[in-house]
């Protein structure tokens, strides 16, 4: 397999293509940002953490019968996925009120959510990723009503699995971000899934291990994310 020219440069990974027209190269990159690319900063290592943390996880999500669009890992930054179709929509479960969810309704950071909570976003950093629902998703053609019943079962199946994996951790999976696409007519799991796009607690404290620390200003961000991934089995590349 042979990486070719870059296709994309997202805020923190850029995709190549290859020399295999179904299969494309995920460079993950150390440039963190938040609030739609407002703030923005490289922090050492993140490019690594996260991508031997993103296959430690979609290994485990395969296992389980998810399918993904994750191959095999090439490099400490580099990651051999399918070449997809993208779906512009992101499905957010919540096991725990926390981030936009609080902002929106008022309700108190830290509540259980019974049942889980699962809502749709258009991907559009322009426009804010707003909040989006079946209908107007159907409507102005970004996912068909078959495919979000299929997205949302994968999500949810995706919080069983990780649930138990981050609970025998010592921590709470607060929340998470997914992207699917289409490959051969399937819906498959895409993206990545690493502390930048879930929210992960210590159980007993509460301390927040993921993005939010980036977020906040609290520090410690790559620490967390490696203490979270020692946590769960993973080994890192010094
Ligand atoms: P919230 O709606 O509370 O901002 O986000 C809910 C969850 O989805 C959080 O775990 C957050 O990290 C993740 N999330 C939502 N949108 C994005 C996004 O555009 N990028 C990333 N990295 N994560 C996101």
């Amino acid at each position: 397999m042979e990486k070719r020219q870059e296709l994309y440069a997202g805020k923190a990974k850029s995709v190549y293509t290859t020399d295999d027209p179904d299969l494309l190269v995920l460079q993950f990159r150390d440039d963190t940002s938040a609030f739609d690319g407002k703030k923005k900063e490289a922090l050492a290592r993140k490019g690594l953490v996260n991508n031997v943390f993103n296959a430690f996880i979609m290994e485990r999500l395969e296992d389980a019968g998810i399918p993904t669009h994750f191959e095999k890992r090439l490099s400490s930054t580099e990651s051999l996925v399918k070449k997809m179709e993208m779906i512009p929509v992101e499905c957010v479960v919540r096991n725990i009120a926390a981030g936009g969810l609080v902002k929106r309704l008022g309700v108190e950071e830290g509540m259980t959510l019974t049942p889980p909570t699962f809502e749709l976003f258009l991907k559009n950093d322009e426009k804010g990723d707003p909040m989006i629902n079946e209908s107007l998703a159907e409507t102005f053609g970004w996912a068909k009503p078959e495919q979000l019943a299929k997205m949302k079962d994968l999500t949810f199946k995706v919080n069983h699995v990780l649930k138990q994996l981050f609970t025998e951790g010592g921590m709470l999976l607060v929340d998470y971000k997914l992207e699917f696409g289409i490959f051969n007519g399937q819906i498959v799991l895409g993206d990545e899934f690493s502390p930048d796009g879930c929210r992960l607690w210590d159980a007993n404290t509460r301390e927040k291990m993921d993005k939010d620390r980036f977020r906040q200003g609290l520090g410690g961000v790559i620490e967390a994310y490696e203490e979270v991934g020692r946590r769960i089995g993973i080994n890192f590349p010094a």
